[in-house]
């Protein structure tokens, strides 16, 4: 509070009021269901509900662990493998079961899927109507909306919906996880995945499919408890800040967060919101130009990096740079540019804008209140020694939520859904960064610091001394009102000449790629495990000497990759594309992407192909230019293709190590294969 600017200080306290309060453990229950698709890989329609519902597993914070089982006609008992981890109750009548989950869910006041708005709620609710179970409409709790599945008494969160939310896959979980899979999200945050289904659902035996159910069941439930529930109680802080019920923070973009959040403070000083047209009439033309295809204004600066490879880089992060910029400058959307002729002369560097000198705006004052309250309490606070674990615990809590919100209230501002989007105070914001960023670099090579890179809100330095960073730090406090925090050290870091290309490994050994498309979940099998094979290598560097083995180790796997590829020695499976069809076949019109004609190959065979289908397919030498996996041959597949995608993916990697794909490829004529081999 001493630190904090006079006009903030009210503000501080409220936020400080609700924060404070304790976060409840939720008392809430997984769910997920098993139905029989007709045909293998087929999702099953959940309106049509046609097939019974096999299995049930329910998971709960009260140590509920069932599996709930249909006894179906020629199904073995089969073996169970997990003893203890859950009961399996059996049933002979559908509807008894359907009754069993119903009685579980008005139980417990939160329901926890993943994808039970599309899939398992939507599923129950229209089976348990069919007229062979035969419930009523009022007799289920559950109620449809529009993509949304609604439970009674309590609140359902759909997990894939926050999972898949931008701003907590990124600032919550620092783009941990790249698919939104419930297998790859539990991969990558709880080190659990599915039971891999081998076969057919069908041709589970009743225990097989009761723990293929329960594990679903169980690691949804794990998202949701893991680090102490953090999921939950980030959800709990960011719905208290945000003033929005906690399943529509779960469900619902960022921006409509920031809007709640903006509403209530609006209403709370008895001020008007603004009109859409309004601010649109302040508008007029921003100064700067953009340089992102698609951006309305020019975003954060990134410096050129100079190509090659330093070990010892340490990263250092402007500590919530755009909330404090907002806050130093009085950024808002009528504060910039605001009615004042003697505000004028107050111009914002960089731009041909000014602020208002006479009062603060009401994003100025949100924004700022919320990031001091962060940067100035709860984060250090988190770190503070001698305090209790719980109190630590709350104070990290805390501060994520708030990084979270805070990111999306400066990103909101330029983002034309949002009603409150002012494009000149995003544009001066940017402007600001720029500045800022910029002016620090030049200290920096005033204090003989090398900087390697920097890009939008961070800076690379190399083997900075202690006492440098803490110099840097410091001017930065003073000079620009600015914290600078040291975020990370890489053991090394390798540079290409393009901008945002660059592949760092830490400490641990984990590697930082930046911009890298090798990871994508449709890639073949056979490119996706060169990608990681090669990332692997990279990470066990730890000299510049091991860095020059790495590189000719990489060179002569690819190389041997390739040569593979080149021979015909992949099989078919490793090369498939795997993509679901968004529609039904018929739906496509103007375009028919690749996996849709390899679709329509399938149904002249006399396949049926639905909607959900996931379609196998590799990239053939015939006309049409694919073949489902299931028909193609090795010779028939087009091998220039996948050299084409082994080049895209793997430049960027190899364009960081200095030399590019086609150096592997140039040297694979027909005569070094027949030496080589
Ligand atoms: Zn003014």
């Amino acid at each position: 509070m001493k630190k904090a600017d006079a006009d903030l200080k009210k503000s501080i306290e409220e936020w400080a009021e609700l924060l404070s309060q304790p976060l409840p453990e939720l008392r809430r229950m997984a769910l997920d269901i098993e139905v029989i698709p007709v045909e293998e890989n087929r999702i099953p329609d959940a309106r049509e509900a046609a097939q019974e519902v096999v299995a049930v597993a329910l998971v709960g914070s009260d140590d509920l662990r069932k599996v709930l089982l249909l006894k179906r006609k020629g199904a073995d008992l089969g073996m169970r493998r997990l003893k203890d981890d859950f009961d399996p109750v059996f049933f002979d009548d559908e509807k008894d079961l359907l009754a069993e989950v119903f009685k579980h869910m008005v139980q417990h006041p939160f329901i926890i899927t993943y994808n039970g708005d599309d899939f398992d709620l939507n599923y129950l609710y229209h089976r348990a109507q069919r007229p062979e179970i035969g419930f009523k409409k009022e007799d289920i709790p559950i109620s449809l909306g529009n993509n949304v599945a609604n439970v009674r008494p309590g609140v359902h969160i759909d997990l894939y919906k926050t999972f898949i939310n931008r701003s907590i896959k990124g600032y919550a979980f620092n783009n941990r996880y790249t698919e939104h899979t419930l297998n790859s999200v539990a991969k990558a945050l709880i080190e659990e995945t599915k039971i891999p289904l081998e076969g057919s659902m069908g041709d589970l035996s009743m225990y097989e499919m009761a723990e293929y159910c329960y594990q679903d069941s169980k690691i949804t439930y794990m998202l949701t408890s893991f680090s102490d529930s953090l999921l939950m109680k980030l959800l709990l802080v960011i719905s208290r800040v945000a003033k929005m019920p906690i399943d529509d923070v779960a469900r619902i973009s960022v921006s409509n967060w920031i809007r709640s959040m903006m509403y209530f403070e609006h209403r709370q000083r008895n001020a008007l919101i603004p009109r859409r047209s309004e601010l649109e009439d302040r508008e007029q033309t921003v100064v700067s130009e953009p340089v992102i295809k698609g951006k309305k204004y020019k975003g954060g600066i990134v410096v050129e990096p100079k190509s090659g490879i330093y070990f010892d880089v340490a990263v250092l992060d402007f500590a919530s740079l755009y909330p404090s910029l907002i806050k130093v400058y009085n950024l808002s959307y009528e504060t910039v540019r605001c009615v004042h002729e003697e505000c004028r002369s107050k111009g914002i560097p960089e731009t041909a804008y000014w602020a208002c000198t006479k009062r603060r705006g009401i994003a100025s004052n949100v924004i700022g209140s919320l990031r001091d309250i962060r940067v100035d309490y709860y984060k250090p606070l988190s770190k503070q020694p001698g305090l209790k674990a719980e109190e630590k615990e709350l104070a990290k809590v805390v501060s994520q939520a708030l990084k979270v919100i805070l990111n999306a209230s400066y990103g909101v501002m330029g983002a034309d859904i949002y009603p409150l989007y002012y494009l000149p105070a995003a544009d001066a914001t940017a402007a600001l960064g720029r500045y800022s960023i910029t002016r620090t670099i030049g200290k920096c090579e005033e204090l003989g610091i090398e900087v390697v890179y920097g890009d939008t809100d961070s800076l690379f330095l190399k083997s900075p001394k202690e006492e440098q960073v803490k110099e840097i730090t410091e001017w930065a406090e003073k000079e620009i009102g600015i914290e600078l925090d040291l975020e990370k050290t890489y053991r090394y870091v390798a540079f290409s000449q393009r901008k945002k290309n660059y592949l760092g490994v830490l400490p641990d050994g984990n590697v930082d790629v930046k911009g890298l498309t090798g990871k994508k979940s449709h890639t073949p099998p056979f490119i996706r495990e060169a990608f990681y094979n090669a990332v692997n290598i990279l990470s066990k560097v730890m000299s510049e000497g091991d860095f020059e083995r790495a590189r000719d180790e990489i060179k002569t796997y690819l190389r041997g990759r390739y040569l593979a590829l080149k021979n015909k020695e992949i099989p078919t499976e490793q090369l498939a594309f795997n993509i679901q069809m968004s529609k039904s076949i018929g739906s496509y019109k103007k375009t028919e992407p690749q996996h849709v004609k390899a679709a329509k190959i399938l149904v002249k065979q006399g396949k049926e192909v639905k909607a959900g289908d996931i379609i196998s397919f590799v990239k053939t030498t015939n006309s049409i230019g694919v073949k489902p996996v299931s028909m193609a041959n090795v010779n028939e597949v087009d091998t220039k293709k996948y050299e084409d995608y082994m080049r895209s993916t793997f430049d960027q990697i190899l364009s960081a190590l200095g030399y590019e794909f086609d150096e592997i490829v140039g040297a694979t004529k027909l005569e070094d294969f027949f030496w080589t081999s």
